[in-house]
């Protein structure tokens, strides 16, 4: 909302008065003023929700309240009519904002408290003219635009996170305008519906039923929602609640499996929760929806979570970590009912603490029940890999992020929000106490109950519970990007330990001080380990316990997993770890060393060639299947990443045979093809091409493992890239063997990316200049992973400059992850002085890339820079 006057600091920017002279001068210059001459109608925030708009409105806009009424036809091609009324009270008299991202040819009518008013439809707004202070209600009439409605055949839903809300209807879609949502819904009389209220009514009128909501409490935007459509509903009372299951599943036997299951899931996980936070489940009914190919695992709209059916409905054959990934997903939404919807970000700089949280939560609910699984090492596994990937390099991002605008809140997703979250806020819980980290989220939870809280809100509570500087400590892990390199040295009198010294620098060259309670392990070859905690907060700290104890074979900083930095080893423990590493009998240990060994490669402090030596000889004892794929990964970027070519043709017979013995010998399918996956990623050698040849000519077979037809689809690219004898005709064969039309047009696609032929696989590029070639993102990708593949590095170098001035458009136009895939992907295979130039030269000369696109070169970047430094 704007009043007639500039707002803050904003009128600088988007925000200004004109005087418009007459609206006729203006209708099909894209603006149409709909209603008479326009007096003092303010020009446009510009499209989207920017922070300027969600901030004046905020400022202005009170006590929201809508009526919401949708008309859904059956067939789904036919537009979806509504109407809402909107109350609310206006603090300030002027123009009225709501957003509506649709064209003025949706908006059928607006009138404001019962009578005609002035109103313009542009830049995805409408502007509602001269609405007087106090309270207010706007009428508005539309058709819904169809991108957030999901509309299939027989069934539709809404997904409105993070700022889709508005392309269905007018709204102030931004978190901190809470609002109650009351909603009637006319749909085909053989449909159910659900939505967050709780149902009031449902009155049928021949093929046609209208349904009643009540209001909900108050929620943001982006958590209002409505399922419609053919569903069967599963209800059941537990502990004077009732649960109830909408879904499209048509193998009773399935259902029949699994509801029991899952709703009790679902009972635990409210129990769980109310217990924790002392705060009684906050809305009016708990129902939920199984959504058939449903784009996320779950989301967490209160009363009407939607999840992907096939996460909830299991077959009898599902794996304990299957069975694990339900139940986590489950209770991961339904801790969202507190931390999330009872009390929401303000603005979507902090979406990544509802998701922390919720994930935190989880992991309590669920991790007791399965108490076969290693918890630490899945942690560590599913987080610190992934987290050190993007933080060690030069394009790291915070956790938290600034958001101008809404339409850009898809850029904050990454590596740093769902992987280093998560340790961050373990972290935290470690340093202040699990109780006083509780009693803090109890006080943040009650304290702003069905409002708007930001980190800050939540680390001044916890402050108040925690002697260290919280406020601190939250700017560097939080506020600021990077992790800190982390040293230990031991001093030793006679085989005792006089003194072990842990330093911390910041590799920036800042001074930087990452604050961090963790365990310290002392390893002994003979004996168990001896663990001691430590609390590194200053620069430097000894660890007094360690004080006369043994000499240890070697010493990791993050033996329990927890400790987050690149650790650097010891002399003595490197030598240890390249020596022994295998006879460390905690698989924690193990999973630890080997990170502390990467980031050694990738510093250049250790060899690659010593490090796949290591590889060689470990890894068939392994008998961890997380750490075999942890270490396949490790293999494979080494060998094509970081030797040299000549060290990669010494090594390859060792290595592929290494790998084909593991496949031989895996206990466990999912193993075996990870082998097998490995295998043919590396495969180098005549004998084990003529081995791949032969495995998908069908003359020979990968023993324990029945190959589908996506994998003789790989195979046959993989072995076109490889140019072998006859490689055009193995195309042309998989080609008429793919009986799925689309697998065919994606193949077809493909196929020029991995020709022999240097004009095709130019031609495959030169496509991609075009949009309309790119809207298939996951086919762009695969091709370009064969154009840019570590044996057509070369040949493929003169397809970058391109490629990274296309970057811009890229962004533009692609779907949110597209940009960082692009990039990824091409510059996946080269390892070349030569194409490390060509992206410097590109970053030199667009001095003017945007913030955020800027760190995603550099984070795609980072292993073709350090290759320069690695590989000798
Ligand atoms: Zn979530």
């Amino acid at each position: 909302m704007i009043a007639s006057a500039c707002l803050r600091d904003a009128c600088t920017r988007t925000v200004c008065i004109v005087r418009l002279a007459c609206a006729c001068l203006l209708v099909g210059g894209g603006l149409a003023v709909l209603s008479g001459c326009a007096s003092e109608v303010p020009t446009s925030y510009g499209t989207g929700v920017s922070i300027e708009l969600a901030q004046a409105r905020a400022d202005a806009i009170a006590n929201v309240h809508y009526e919401l009424t949708f008309s859904i036809p059956s067939d789904r091609l036919e537009l979806v009519r509504g109407s809402a009324v909107v109350t609310f009270i206006l603090t300030r008299a002027g123009s009225v904002v709501f957003d509506f991202a649709q064209g003025p040819d949706h908006v059928l009518s607006v009138r404001s408290n019962g009578g005609d008013v002035e109103y313009v439809v542009e830049d995805e707004h409408i502007t509602v003219a001269d609405v007087p202070a106090g309270q207010a209600s706007v009428e508005i009439e539309f058709f819904s635009g169809d991108q957030s409605l999901n509309r299939q055949a027989d069934f539709m839903y809404t997904l409105f996170v993070p700022d889709r809300a508005r392309f269905a209807f007018p709204v102030f879609d931004q978190p901190n305008i809470k609002a109650r949502y009351a909603l009637e819904l006319e749909i085909p009389s053989d449909w159910r519906a659900v939505a967050n209220g709780p149902r009031l009514s449902r009155e049928m009128e021949g093929e046609r039923a209208t349904v009643l909501f009540g209001e909900t409490a108050p929620i943001s935007s982006y958590l209002f929602s409505f399922a419609v459509g053919r569903f069967e509903v599963v209800e059941q009372e537990r502990d004077g609640r009732t649960f109830a299951m909408y879904h499209r599943e048509t193998d009773q036997e399935s259902v029949q499996r699994n509801a029991q299951d899952i709703l009790a899931l679902h009972h635990d996980a409210v129990a769980w929760m109310e217990d924790y936070t002392g705060i009684p489940y906050p809305f009016k009914k708990f129902e939920f929806v199984a959504m058939p190919s449903f784009q996320y695992g779950g989301m967490e709209h209160p009363g009407a979570i939607l999840y992907r059916s096939e996460a909830l409905f299991l077959d009898p054959t599902a794996t304990q970590n299957m069975e694990l990934g339900r139940a986590s997903l489950i209770a991961h939404e339904t801790a969202h009912q507190w931390f999330g919807d009872l009390v929401t970000m303000e603005w979507f700089t902090d979406v990544w603490m509802k998701e922390t949280f919720a994930n935190f939560f989880a992991a309590k609910i669920v991790n007791p029940a399965f108490p076969d699984i290693d918890h630490d090492l899945r942690f560590l596994l599913a987080h610190y890999p992934a987290a050190y990937g993007v933080d060690r390099t030069a394009g790291s991002n915070p956790i938290r992020q600034p958001l101008l605008n809404l339409n850009e809140a898809g850029t904050l997703y990454g590596a740093i929000i769902y992987e280093k979250a998560p340790i961050v806020v373990r972290q935290l819980e470690r340093l202040i106490g699990e109780e006083a980290l509780r009693d803090g989220l109890r006080e943040y939870l009650s304290t702003y109950a069905y409002a708007n809280a930001d980190w800050a809100d939540l680390v001044t509570i916890l402050n108040g519970q925690s002697d260290d500087d919280l406020v601190a400590w939250s700017r560097v892990w939080v506020e600021e990007s990077g992790r800190p390199r982390i040293r230990s040295t031991l001093s030793t009198e006679e085989g005792l330990v006089t003194q072990l010294v842990l330093e911390q620098e910041d590799p920036a060259g800042n001074g930087r001080l990452w604050n961090q309670r963790f365990d310290v392990y002392l390893g002994y070859q003979a004996s168990s380990p001896y663990t001691t905690s430590a609390h590194l907060r200053g620069p430097r700290v000894e660890v007094p316990a360690a004080r006369g104890r043994a000499v240890p074979d070697y010493v990791l900083v993050n033996g329990a997993g927890v400790a987050y930095g690149s650790m650097r080893l010891d002399e003595r423990s490197k030598t240890f770890l390249l020596e022994s590493l295998e006879d460390i009998e905690e698989p924690l240990l193990r999973a630890v060393s080997w990170l502390s060994l990467w980031d050694a490669v990738l510093e250049g402090e250790l060899q690659a060639t010593r490090f796949l030596q290591l590889v060689e000889r470990v890894l068939p004892i392994e008998s961890v299947e997380q750490n075999v794929a942890l270490v396949l990964g490790y293999l494979e970027t080494t060998y094509w990443k970081y030797l040299s070519v000549l060290d990669r043709a010494q090594l390859a017979a060792d290595l592929e045979e290494m790998l084909w013995q593991g496949v031989v010998a895996s206990e466990s399918v999912s193993e075996r093809a990870a082998y097998f996956r490995a295998y043919r990623g590396i495969a180098s050698t005549e004998a084990a091409v003529e081995r791949l040849y032969a495995v998908w000519q069908g003359d020979d077979v990968v023993p324990g493992l029945t190959l589908t037809e996506r994998d003789l689809t790989t195979l046959a690219l993989e072995l076109a890239v490889r140019s072998v004898d006859g490689a055009a005709d193995i195309v042309r064969t998989q080609l008429d063997r793919i009986e799925n039309v689309d697998r065919r047009a994606e193949f077809e696609f493909i196929m020029n990316a991995v020709s022999e032929v240097p004009s095709d696989r130019d031609e495959f590029f030169a496509r991609l200049a075009d949009e309309s070639n790119r809207e298939r993102e996951t086919w762009v990708l695969r091709g370009l992973q064969y154009l840019h593949h570590p044996i057509r590095a070369q040949q493929a170098e003169r397809y970058l400059p391109e490629s990274l001035e296309l970057l811009e458009e890229i962004q533009r136009t692609g779907d949110i992850f597209f940009p960082e895939r692009w990039l990824g992907t091409t510059l996946s295979g080269h390892q070349t002085e030569s194409a490390a130039t060509i992206v410097q030269d590109y970053m030199a000369a667009h001095p003017e890339l945007p913030g955020r696109l800027r760190l995603k070169v550099l984070q795609a970047a980072d292993s073709l820079f350090r290759a320069q430094r690695v590989v000798n």
